[in-house]
């Protein structure tokens, strides 16, 4: 990667740890000054320079010479600092700093890390701000720039939505003042939640009406937050991220709840989340749908000869060979013990035979390495294509050719 941190660090042990930390978790590179005669002898390229990492102490002690040319050149700056008085926070918002981390705790190196990784990842992450007055919104935009966040804004509630569905894999923050132009926040708030919940998209409701029943109004109508106007800039900072830490750990559980541990292929709960999306979109663009149900042969025995590690080993490398075999706009899934389905769009139903019987002769010849031996597994595969089934009766119809499959003598496709 390109981007390039300047690190004014004194102390040798956390300024080589962030050096480290950042170098090696992120990717970036630190150019490290141990102190504030080596950082004034150097000629810097501040083109070149993404963000400032400064410890307070040394630039307090040449009265804040570092900081204003940093921020001269245009540089963003982090500050890291012993304590944080009321005084010096009034200075760091002043100076338009991003953010101060406090030294000294246990998670001040972690912070370091999590607060340069969202600074660099925040052009991904769009914020909508709704709000009537272009004087409010202006503020907004340049508290939000300073954090390098994707804005859209608006005035009214019908862009507000548009905006919404035109990026909705961009914006995960939406603040909403409660004067808008047409309708009101709440009303906005409301209109949101019909189509996105709040694991999808954070609502932070803004007013000068800081009384308590709209604070209540707005979190009842669907609003994860609250803000009383007029806020300090890092209590919005604060409320920004962590309600974008609460989305991101949601989209991560539900990845995690999707997937197989060992297969890594998606399991059963994904069919459920996307299976009745992949078939009604087949059947709107008249597409075929094809589902294969493939069991493993006589698997217990491959358990009992070799041992429950092996049988691990061979569901992976079976797993990885479907996976590798379809393609990616197809869904396979671990359905169950060793046994796989497989959703395919747009493959020609006369083909679908050879194609799985394709899929059979490579399992049946590939070979699988176990710990002291190579073993070969077959599978017997079930087919069923039926335009005008339900999904259910799709993949029900689709075992029944399994089970046909397996009485006739496995190693088999049946259609
Ligand atoms: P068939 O040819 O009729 O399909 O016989 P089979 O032995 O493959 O089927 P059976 O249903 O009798 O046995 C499936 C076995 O799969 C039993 C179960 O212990 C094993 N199994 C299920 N999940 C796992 C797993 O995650 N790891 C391992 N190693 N074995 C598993
Ligand atoms: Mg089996
Ligand atoms: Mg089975």
């Amino acid at each position: 990667m390109d981007e390039r941190i300047l690190l004014l660090e004194s102390n040798f042990f956390l300024g080589r740890s962030i050096k480290y930390g950042i170098e090696t978790k992120l990717g970036f590179q630190v150019l490290w000054y141990k102190s504030y005669e080596q950082f004034i002898s150097t000629n810097h390229d501040f083109n070149k320079i993404d963000l400032a990492i400064i410890d307070y102490d040394i630039s307090r002690n040449d009265e804040n010479k570092v900081l204003d040319y940093c921020h001269s050149e245009n540089v963003p700056i982090v500050l890291l600092a012993d304590t944080i008085t009321h005084d010096i926070q009034e200075k760091i918002w002043t100076l338009k700093i991003v953010d101060y981390i406090l030294k000294g705790n246990n998670y001040s190196l972690e912070t370091v890390f999590d607060i340069t990784k969202r600074f660099f990842n925040n052009p991904e992450i769009g914020v909508l701000v709704v709000d009537n007055s272009l004087e409010s919104r202006d503020h907004l935009r340049s508290l939000l720039s300073l954090h390098r966040y994707k804005i859209f804004e608006t005035d009214n509630s019908y862009n507000a939505i548009e905006i919404i569905n035109d990026n909705f894999n961009t914006i995960s923050v939406v603040l909403i003042d409660y004067d808008l132009k047409d309708k009101n926040g709440l009303e906005l708030t409301a209109e949101i939640r019909k189509q996105y919940p709040v694991d999808r998209l954070a609502i932070i409701g803004i007013s000068a009406q800081g009384n308590h029943t709209l604070k209540i109004s707005f979190i009842k109508n669907g609003a994860n937050d609250f803000l009383s106007k007029p806020f300090i800039s890092e209590l919005l900072y604060c409320r920004i991220t962590q309600n974008i830490k609460i989305i991101e750990y949601f989209r991560e559980i539900k990845q995690l709840a999707v997937i197989d541990q060992l297969t890594t292929l998606n399991n059963r709960h994904f069919l459920k989340e996307i299976g009745g999306y992949f078939f009604e979109n087949a059947k709107r663009h008249k597409l075929s749908i094809v589902a294969a149900m493939i069991d493993i042969d006589d698997f217990k025995l491959v358990n009992d000869t070799y041992g429950h590690d092996a049988g691990d080993t061979v569901l992976k490398e079976i797993s990885m060979e479907l996976k590798h075999f379809m393609r990616k706009s197809d869904i396979v899934i671990r359905f169950g013990g060793e046994e796989f389905l497989i959703l395919a769009n747009n493959l020609d139903t006369k083909i679908a035979m050879d194609f799985f019987n394709n899929l059979r002769v490579l399992i049946e010849h590939r070979e699988i390495e176990l710990s002291d031996k190579k073993i070969n597994v077959t599978v017997s595969i079930g087919i069923s294509y039926r335009q005008s089934d339900t999904l259910e009766e799709l993949i029900i119809n689709s075992d029944k050719k399994l089970y046909e499959a397996k009485a006739t003598g496995k190693n088999r496709v049946c259609i």
